[in-house]
């Protein structure tokens, strides 16, 4: 379904992020009908181009980012059509003027703000000063959004100055995500699930975020970061909420958005000694994270393990495992919900604990499967094994699954749409920071280095153990 037409500015429309994810997306959206001919994508940075000059920057990331199938040159230069470019500084008055006249009246627009957080403040001053933060205007923020909650605050008010609530999207892409969404409707539109969803049919829930990559140019950033501030506060956080949330009244933005916050502030607090915090070694032909980053006496964790619990009548007695790092064996994001053992074996055979889970696969080949222990076939007699039934979607859905939009484009079409489900709102943005600034400090305050790895290990034996301690196990991902 075309969305209206619309307007939008891309702050920051030269770098990274635009280059890689904002532009193909938009271009995904065209080719499959979903953006009108008439919108307009404004591209807004300080490089000084012209519109043929950034539509040659757009085709070329088109093409560097998206395989051959999921491009063609007519659309493609239909698609430039759409695009203009201006050179502007959010810090001062060159090309505001001229962005004011691209912007027309009457067409829904929307900002994104891809920049550093630093410009944030200003780029949404200078929006209010040109008249253009008018109940129309949208803006789009990307992560970090603060460094602690302090400055989540800080950045929270600045935006709250030009704009309301209701105009402002933070983007985690991981909740853009089709599977995420999945969970949804899978969780709330089946009668299966919700009966058996709380701590007298869960044993627990396993959440891991795996890459195989280190830092690789993001070392500055990444060195004052660290995983609990880089995945944890945000990414874990958020498919943590989901997992865990009442279901909402309805599913609209505030109903869904008031439930996840309400588990976050059920989060039982942490301290360094409950968490086990890693970094990458170096290995065969591999640098050492410090190495990575130029810091030989960096303590800065890539990768954490830890039981987190939510203190509330559902979800009592039922930790939720969390592991997140770098440099890991498999670039994999899986959810799994592993349900209790019935209460009685009547077939005798041993049970490992694992024989109901319920994995939700983020990434690759997103899907969902539900395992269950059937009789193996043949003569053996009554003995178990557990089979998966495959919700994977490539399979299931056949050519429509190709066409599923990528996080960041069915992010952007929500913004023009007018839809926040998906994005965070301020006050849970500040909770989660509140969760995880004592322990963050704690951590720092402890003067424990993180334990040292091995690259393309699953993360320091520690990991492991923290399962074993309690009779589980970490899930095998491959
Ligand atoms: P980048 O450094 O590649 O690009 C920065 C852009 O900002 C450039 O287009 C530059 O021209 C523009 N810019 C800088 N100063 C300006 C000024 N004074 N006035 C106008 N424009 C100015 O950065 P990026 O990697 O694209 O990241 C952008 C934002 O997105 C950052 O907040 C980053 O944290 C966030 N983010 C990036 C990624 C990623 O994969 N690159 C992922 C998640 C979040």
């Amino acid at each position: 379904i075309p969305v209206d037409v619309f307007d939008l500015v891309i702050f920051g429309g030269t770098g990274d992020l635009a280059r890689r994810k904002i532009l193909p997306g938009l271009y995904r959206r065209f080719r499959a009908g979903q953006m009108p001919r008439d919108a307009r994508i404004i591209g807004a940075a300080r490089s000084e181009l012209d519109d043929a000059g950034y539509r040659a920057l757009v085709a070329e990331a088109v093409r560097e980012h998206l395989e051959p199938e999921k491009r063609d040159e007519e659309s493609l230069a239909a698609f430039l059509e759409t695009v203009h470019y201006v050179t502007v500084d959010a810090r001062g008055d060159a090309g505001w003027k001229e962005l004011c006249a691209l912007i027309r009246e009457g067409t829904v627009h929307a900002f994104y703000f891809s920049v550093a957080p630093s410009l944030f403040g200003d780029l949404a001053e200078r929006l209010r000063a040109h008249r253009l933060a008018d109940g129309k205007a949208r803006i789009v923020v990307e992560k970090p959004f603060g460094h602690d909650l302090e400055s989540a605050r800080e950045l929270n008010r600045t935006l709250a100055r030009h704009f309301d609530e209701s105009q402002i999207y933070r983007i985690d892409h991981y909740l853009g995500k089709e599977t995420v969404q999945n969970l949804m409707a899978v969780r709330f539109s089946n009668i299966l699930f919700e009966p058996l969803w709380n701590a007298q049919y869960v044993d627990h829930i396993q959440i891991t975020v795996a890459e195989t990559v280190g830092v690789a140019g993001r070392g500055e950033y990444y060195d004052k970061a660290g995983a609990l501030r880089d995945m944890v506060q945000n990414h874990m956080m958020q498919l943590l909420c989901l997992i865990a949330m009442e279901p909402p009244y309805r599913f609209d933005p505030d109903a869904v958005r008031d439930e996840k916050l309400k588990v976050i502030r059920a989060l039982k607090p942490l301290t360094a000694r409950d968490i086990v915090r890693g970094q990458y070694d170096a290995g065969p032909g591999i640098p050492s994270y410090r190495e990575d980053v130029g810091n030989p006496d960096s303590f800065t964790e890539t990768f954490v393990a830890m039981k987190v619990e939510v203190s509330n009548w559902r979800w009592e007695g039922t930790p939720f495992y969390i592991r997140t790092g770098k440099r890991l064996k498999a670039r994999a994001s899986e959810i799994a919900v592993v349900f209790r053992e019935p209460p009685h074996a009547i077939f005798g055979q041993p049970r490992d604990g694992q024989g109901n889970v319920l994995v939700i696969r983020l990434q690759p080949n997103e899907g969902i499967n539900l395992w269950v222990r059937i009789k193996e076939p043949g003569p053996g007699g009554m003995r178990l094994v557990e089979v998966p039934l495959d919700m994977s979607f490539a399979e299931a859905l056949g050519p429509a699954a190709a066409e599923v939009p990528e996080a960041y484009e069915r992010l952007i079409m929500d913004v023009i749409r007018g839809n926040q489900t998906l994005f965070m709102r301020g006050d849970e943005v500040e909770a989660a920071w509140a969760w995880i600034d004592p322990l963050i400090a704690d951590c720092e305050s402890c003067g424990e280095p993180p334990i040292l790895y091995e690259p393309g290990s699953w993360g320091p034996e520690e990991s492991a153990m923290l399962m074993h301690r309690e009779g589980r196990r970490w899930r095998e991902i491959r």
